[in-house]
């Protein structure tokens, strides 16, 4: 078997971890400048389209793809899955189950981040824990103090008014949280609901100082094979 880990999360990094001697080789986009140093043999940048990836397949000799992408990258998913199946290259989506809300949350499900303004008086000051990828969809906040967190300085100035960047590389506690939420008077907080237990610290700060948050929901889902703990991952891997 020559497995290909797609990451790009804390799990694949996880996954990696505990395949060493394995025949395979992790993924990355490319989209964090200074990666965190991966315990498999790693390639780094798209494949070029989907044409590029059904050549690295056959090129790489690839039989299995454990797909440990953000629940939020939903092209890479879709295309990969899709892809696989056409091939006849095996096929599992890593994804974490989705959080939900506990007592004294208050949270608003939305299904896009152009319907946070709708949520949002003017004047408000509003913390993305988003990343950069999707800011400029949050224009139509403008009015607002908009506070984008990333892990890479910006490269490029804040794409409207109002906003700046900030840069912090996670894992954050709750602690970290609620200090940095109180420094800036954050009125508002806009996830996406990407599930996971280190990054829910922000929910759980915004529960404890009362800020609502604006959930985006999950883009929607296709019909593959989905293993939901990195122990089942690894127990597919086991037997591809
Ligand atoms: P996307 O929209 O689904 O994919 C865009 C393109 O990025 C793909 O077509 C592919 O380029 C390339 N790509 C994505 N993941 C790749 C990987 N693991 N290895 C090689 N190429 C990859 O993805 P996205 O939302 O931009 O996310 C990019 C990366 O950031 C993903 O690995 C994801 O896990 C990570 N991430 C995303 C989010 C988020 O909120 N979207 C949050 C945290 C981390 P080609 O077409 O050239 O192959």
């Amino acid at each position: 078997m020559t497995l290909l880990l797609l990451g790009g999360t804390g799990e694949a990094r996880q996954i990696a971890a505990r395949l060493p001697g394995h025949d395979a080789v992790i993924s990355l986009a490319g989209a964090t400048r200074n990666p965190a140093a991966q315990p498999l043999p790693t390639r780094v940048g798209g494949f070029g389209g989907a044409a590029g990836f059904r050549r690295y397949l056959k090129d790489a000799s690839i039989t299995a793809v454990l797909d440990a992408t953000h629940p939020f990258a939903a092209a890479i998913t879709a295309r990969t899955a899709l892809i696989c199946r056409e091939v006849g290259v095996a096929y599992v989506q890593f994804l974490r189950p989705p959080w939900v809300p506990a007592a004294g949350d208050n949270w608003t499900q939305i299904r896009t981040e152009a319907e946070a303004a709708t949520h949002i008086p003017h004047g408000s000051t509003v913390f993305l824990g988003t990343g950069r990828q999707t800011l400029a969809n949050f224009a139509n906040l403008a009015g607002c103090t908009v506070i984008c967190r990333q892990i890479d300085p910006p490269g490029q100035p804040f794409p409207f008014p109002g906003g700046r960047f900030l840069v912090g590389r996670p894992p954050f506690s709750v602690t970290d949280e609620v200090a940095l939420f109180s420094d800036l008077g954050v009125d508002y907080l806009i996830v996406k609901n990407a599930g996971g237990a280190p990054s829910r610290t922000k929910l759980t700060a915004a529960r404890e100082l009362g800020i609502p948050v604006l959930m985006i929901a999950r883009p929607p889902q296709g019909n593959w094979p989905v293993v939901a703990t990195v122990d089942d991952a690894l127990k597919w891997v086991g037997e591809h």
